[in-house]
């Protein structure tokens, strides 16, 4: 339920774009000129990491990008609505640092089109974990609130303490792929309550970057019995070395 202010407020101001301050009709929607300027994920991708390709004869017969050829991950399948540029970051970031859950619905509704299958074939629903420090500084997990919501349009159960968090870890960015594993070693656990044995798990995150987090989930979740891992995300980010492709 919302608190009181909120829904004085909400009867008096109309809801606005996700992305901007413009009034939309409806609240968890993009105004005209946002989803104009939205950059949806879309074919040629990645059959595994979903990530988006410059031409189709990158992923080359296989349909896979070339890290995935190289090295696959854990996961079988990631998918994301949204590329993760200036629109989609006005819209994820208030989730981590404000309590714009609004934004959480309109998210879910996007994510809901490229993880039709995913979401359908899932048996359990994942948010990637937060370390409690993190959660504490900002009251919630922003892909836990994504599950919630995806659990609630879909049907589907949610695990929602599935992962542990044992530590925080820095951010991944910038770090080459060794260091990135070895930043990730040991911090995720599958919690010894969660049943995932034998479950087709869909882990939720809003961004996906390199893959290495939702790679280091999977990896622990089918260690302890999952069928089979897949991940959703609101965003992600493009492979700069493919989008340098496509400038060229
Ligand atoms: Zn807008
Ligand atoms: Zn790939």
């Amino acid at each position: 339920m919302k608190p009181l202010f909120r829904w004085l407020l909400d009867t008096v101001l109309p809801p606005t774009c996700l992305a901007c301050d413009t009034p939309v009709e409806k609240e968890g929607q993009f105004c005209v000129a946002c989803f104009k300027s939205a950059n949806f994920v879309s074919a040629p991708l990645c059959r595994c990491c979903g990530v988006p390709l410059p031409f189709a004869e990158a992923a080359g017969e296989m349909q896979k990008c070339p890290p995935c050829m190289v090295e696959a991950p854990a996961f079988t399948q990631a998918r994301a609505a949204l590329r993760y540029d200036e629109t989609a970051r006005r819209m994820i970031l208030p989730l981590k640092y404000a309590d714009h859950t609004e934004a959480v619905n309109g998210l879910a509704e996007l994510m809901r089109r490229p993880g039709e299958m995913l979401l359908q074939a899932a048996n359990l629903l994942v948010p990637v974990p937060l370390h409690a420090n993190k959660l504490r500084a900002r009251r919630f997990n922003q892909a836990a609130l994504l599950a919630i919501q995806l659990a609630r349009l879909t049907g589907r159960p949610l695990g929602l303490d599935s992962l542990v968090r044992h530590r925080e870890t820095a951010p991944l960015e910038g770090l080459d792929l060794a260091a990135r594993r070895a930043q990730l070693e040991g911090a995720i656990d599958v919690r010894a309550d969660a049943n995932v044995q034998d479950k087709r798990v869909l882990l939720i995150d809003d961004v996906m970057t390199s893959g290495t987090t939702a790679n280091e989930c999977a990896r622990v979740l089918l260690a302890a019995g999952a069928r089979r891992v897949d991940v959703l995300t609101a965003a992600r980010v493009a492979d700069p070395r493919f989008e340098g492709l496509a400038l060229a």
